[in-house]
C-alpha cells in the first residue's frame, strides 16, 4: 500500500472549489535571510483555518457505503477538518482528544457540529476511545496522518505549490504524524524528482524524528510545546506515513522552543501574519542556520491559524510563556 500521484490527482477533483487554491506568497524578510525567494503556502486561509480539511474531505468522500459515522483522535485541526467535512456530507462525527489540547480548539470543533470527547493526558489515551467507538458503535476511524485518502488529500498542496512556482528547489514541511510530509513529498517528487523535502519538528516529543532514527515507530513522551499541533505519536502500528517519510524525506530537523518563539515574532512583525507555532518551524530552522543554504526558490507551508491567541499575544509582546512546568523566557522583538 502506498499513495501515488494518481491518488492525489483524484483528491484534487474531490476538494476542487472547496479546500484548494490557497495563496502562495513571497516573504521579503525570509527571502533576504535565505538568500533566495522564500514562499509561504498559506494553508491557514482554509475555511477551518488549517490544511487538514484537504485530507478529511477526501477521506469522507471515499467512505464505504452505509457508514454510520466517523471518529478520530486529534490535537485539534484534524478534528476540525473531519467535523467540517462530515457536516457537509451529513455524516455523524465524534472527535476524541487529550486534555493537552487548548480550549479554543475544543470549542471550534463543537461549533462545527461534532460531538467532542476529552480523554486522558495523551493522544494515545484518546485513541483507546476511538477504537471503542469503532468496535462498539460501528463508526469509521479517520486517522489524522496514517490513511491513504488523508495523505492523498494533503498531497494536493504539493501539486499546487509546484504549479505556482515550478522552480522550487526545496519544500520545508512542518512534521508530526507525517501525513502532510508524505503527501507533499509524494506529489512533489513525482512532478520534480530532484526537489528536496525536509521535515521539521520541535525538539521535545518529535515522534517521527525519533522513529526514523530508531528505524521503526517509537512511542515518545508528549510534552507541551508552542508547536502544539506537532505533538502526538505516529502509532506503533503505522502503515503508511512512516514508510513514506523514511523513503521520501531528504532530512528531518528539530527546532527549540526558543527558536519557535522568535520565529512566531518574525512572522508577525516582518510578514504581518498570524499563525500557529507549528507553522513557523521552517522559519525557525532557517534563521537558526539549521537548513542547507538554498541555491533556488524554497517554500514552507503555513499549516494553520488556530492558535491560542492569549499565548500568541504574549509572544508578540515579548512576554514569557508558561508551557506546563517549563517557562519560555520572554524577549521583545528586535532586542
Ligand atoms: C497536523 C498539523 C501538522 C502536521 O501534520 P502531520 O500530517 O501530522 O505531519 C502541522 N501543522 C498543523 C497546524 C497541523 O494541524
Amino acid at each position: 500500500m502506498r499513495v501515488e500521484l494518481s491518488d492525489i490527482n483524484a483528491a484534487q477533483r474531490v476538494i476542487a472549489g472547496l479546500a484548494d487554491a490557497t495563496p502562495m506568497i513571497l516573504s521579503p524578510y525570509m527571502s533576504a535571510a535565505a538568500g533566495q525567494p522564500f514562499y509561504y503556502k498559506c494553508e491557514m486561509m482554509q475555511p477551518i483555518g488549517a490544511f487538514k480539511l484537504r485530507g478529511a474531505m477526501n477521506a469522507v468522500a471515499n467512505l464505504p457505503k452505509g457508514t454510520r459515522g466517523v471518529t478520530c483522535c486529534s490535537t485539534g485541526n484534524h478534528g476540525r477538518g473531519v467535523a467540517y467535512a462530515a457536516a457537509k456530507a451529513g455524516v455523524r462525527a465524534v472527535i476524541c482528544m487529550s486534555e493537552l489540547v487548548p480550549e479554543a480548539k475544543v470549542e471550534g470543533i463543537r461549533a462545527l457540529g461534532a460531538e467532542v470527547r476529552i480523554i486522558g493526558r495523551s493522544q494515545d489515551e484518546a485513541q483507546v476511545e476511538v477504537l471503542r467507538l469503532v468496535a462498539e458503535e460501528g463508526l469509521v476511524e479517520i486517522s489524522p496522518f496514517d490513511d491513504g485518502y488523508v495523505i492523498a488529500g494533503q498531497g494536493t498542496i504539493g501539486i499546487e505549490m509546484l504549479e505556482t512556482v515550478p522552480e522550487l528547489e526545496a519544500i520545508y514541511v512542518p512534521l508530526s504524524g507525517g501525513g502532510l510530509a508524505a503527501g507533499v513529498a509524494t506529489a512533489a517528487k513525482a512532478l520534480k524528482p530532484d526537489i528536496k523535502i525536509y521535515g521539521i519538528s520541535m525538539e521535545r516529543g518529535a515522534a517521527m524524528y525519533e522513529s526514523l532514527r530508531a528505524g521503526s515507530p517509537l512511542e515518545v513522551e508528549e510534552v507541551p510545546s508552542l508547536a502544539d499541533s506537532l505533538g502526538g505519536g505516529i502509532g506503533l502500528e503505522n502503515q503508511l506515513s512512516f514508510a513514506a517519510c523514511k523513503e521520501l524525506l531528504d532530512d528531518v530537523l528539530l527546532v527549540t522552543e526558543d527558536e519557535i518563539y522568535h520565529a512566531m515574532q518574525v512572522l508577525f512583525y516582518e510578514d504581518r501574519l498570524i499563525a500557529e507555532g507549528a507553522c513557523v518551524v521552517a522559519i525557525a530552522a532557517m534563521l537558526a542556520g539549521k537548513l542547507p543554504k538554498p541555491a533556488g526558490p524554497v517554500a514552507t507551508i503555513l499549516t494553520g491559524r488556530n492558535a491560542d491567541m492569549k499565548q500568541s499575544a504574549r509572544i508578540y509582546a515579548g512576554q514569557s510563556v508558561q508551557l506546563g512546568e517549563r517557562e519560555i523566557k520572554g524577549r521583545p522583538y528586535g532586542t
